[in-house]
């Protein structure tokens, strides 16, 4: 009885005020359905191709060798020999000297790499200018750092001789990105290559940013986890090597992107000690550690591309040009079936319009929930294919924008492609018999 009764007292609201409006996650709602429906799985962006060897076999060293200190604690702020070839690779990267200790932090993959960013340097009331569509968590992680979010898009400009859209076709306004920018502004998000459009920006683009984060004396937040993930002979341009950006940047990264191992969850942070610190405080203060073996093993593949940089065998070269060709495969089976598809230059996503195959999923008018959503989990469950819709990579203010749109990850085995290619034919032959 008195337990019941204390029970019965507890009324006062739980819930941190600033979890407000931030509760609903698109990755928790879009995995259980493709869990419960989905016969071919081109969702969640996670390759279903194994790792490469170099790296599993490093694990294996790693865990069963004779070092059985590499199942206790390490170093806080990373792996000793994980920074340190962070640090020598970065140095390779963007011409400058690095300090591992200071210029390097590894985290809990480059999703808590953004969560140390935004609580070590958003304030109440700072405004975080973010460029749609976006990786969604960067908008509740301002908003829980107490910050705004302040959205400016990337526009589509269609091809006008009836070709396929690309990437590179979505661009900013400079007039408009340039409003966004005022004395209550403390960083820009930059993701660039662009999950999910898959945009690479260009040196132009990037400089144009440039010159506004050094005008306005603004931090740019560079989420580059797709790096390595660039086609047809682009190159991946790192914003902190530009005039005036090392010191108000930080780099960040992923092993789960770039070594195709998702499930280690190893990410990392470079940039200059003035900013690192107060990332090294939110770390300290939370996380505070990450697995030792999972970070020995990521060194390892580093030092292997740090050996190979450039060749031919490189991981980092061989692993973006399968990935070219199974982007071509799924562009031609999408363009096939009508689904036409947006020509990622980069990331193992791509975007498609779904307009051609709205009369099999009705519009629902006045409806809360944007169309894609609606028609991805139609999808899902009368056909068994996972996507994501686009307007979940956009504010709330804007997810009504772009609803004609999906996202496919083509990081997968050809019988998957092939599979999810039979799906979309067979559905376009039901259409038209
Ligand atoms: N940033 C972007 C743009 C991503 O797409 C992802 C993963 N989907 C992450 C960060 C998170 O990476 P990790 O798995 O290393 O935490």
């Amino acid at each position: 009885f008195l337990f019941h009764s204390l029970q019965a007292k507890m009324s006062r609201p739980v819930q941190a005020q600033r979890l407000e409006g931030i509760d609903k996650n698109i990755w928790v709602e879009f995995v259980k359905l493709a869990a419960t429906y989905s016969k071919v799985n081109l969702g969640q962006g996670f390759p279903d191709f194994p790792a490469p060897d170099f790296l599993t076999e490093a694990f294996r060293r790693a865990l069963s060798g004779g070092n059985h200190m590499l199942h206790q604690y390490t170093r806080a702020f990373g792996h000793p020999p994980l920074v340190k070839v962070l640090a020598q690779f970065f140095e390779k990267l963007l011409g400058r000297d690095l300090d591992p200790m200071t210029n390097v932090m590894v985290t809990v993959g480059a999703y808590q790499a953004l969560f140390c960013c935004f609580q070590a340097l958003v304030d109440e009331g700072d405004e975080v200018i973010i460029i749609e569509p976006f990786f969604d968590c960067y908008e509740p992680m301002v908003k829980m750092a107490g910050g705004t979010p302040v959205f400016v898009p990337l526009r589509p400009n269609p091809p006008k001789d009836g070709k396929l859209m690309s990437s590179a076709d979505w661009q900013l306004d400079p007039a408009e990105l340039a409003s966004k920018f005022s004395e209550r502004t403390k960083a820009i998000v930059l993701n660039s290559p662009n999950n999910p459009l898959g945009k690479v920006f260009s040196r132009g683009e990037l400089g144009l940013i440039a010159e506004l984060c050094v005008k306005h004396d603004v931090l740019c937040i560079s989420d580059e986890v797709y790096e390595w993930l660039v086609y047809d002979g682009k190159q991946h341009i790192r914003i902190a090597s530009l005039q005036g950006m090392w010191d108000r940047t930080v780099i960040i990264g992923s092993a789960g992107k770039t070594f195709s191992a998702t499930g280690w969850k190893v990410g990392w942070v470079v940039g200059p000690d003035r900013l690192l610190q107060h990332l090294r405080t939110v770390h300290q203060n939370s996380v505070y550690h990450c697995a030792t073996i999972a970070q020995e093993a990521v060194a390892q593949g580093f030092q292997r591309e740090l050996m190979l940089y450039g060749k031919p065998e490189s991981y980092f070269v061989q692993l973006p040009k399968e990935l070219q060709q199974k982007r071509d495969w799924l562009v031609q089976s999408l363009d096939g079936v009508g689904m036409k598809p947006i020509i990622p230059e980069g990331t193992y996503f791509l975007v498609a319009d779904i307009s051609p195959f709205k009369s099999d999923v009705p519009d629902v008018p006045n409806s809360d929930e944007p169309y894609d959503s609606r028609f991805a989990k139609w999808m899902v469950k009368n056909k068994g294919l996972a996507a994501i819709p686009l307007s979940a990579f956009y504010s709330e203010a804007h997810k009504n924008n772009y609803t004609n749109f999906i996202r496919f990850c083509f990081a997968k085995e050809e019988a998957t492609l092939k599979a999810a290619s039979d799906i979309l034919q067979k559905w376009k032959q039901e259409k038209t018999s």
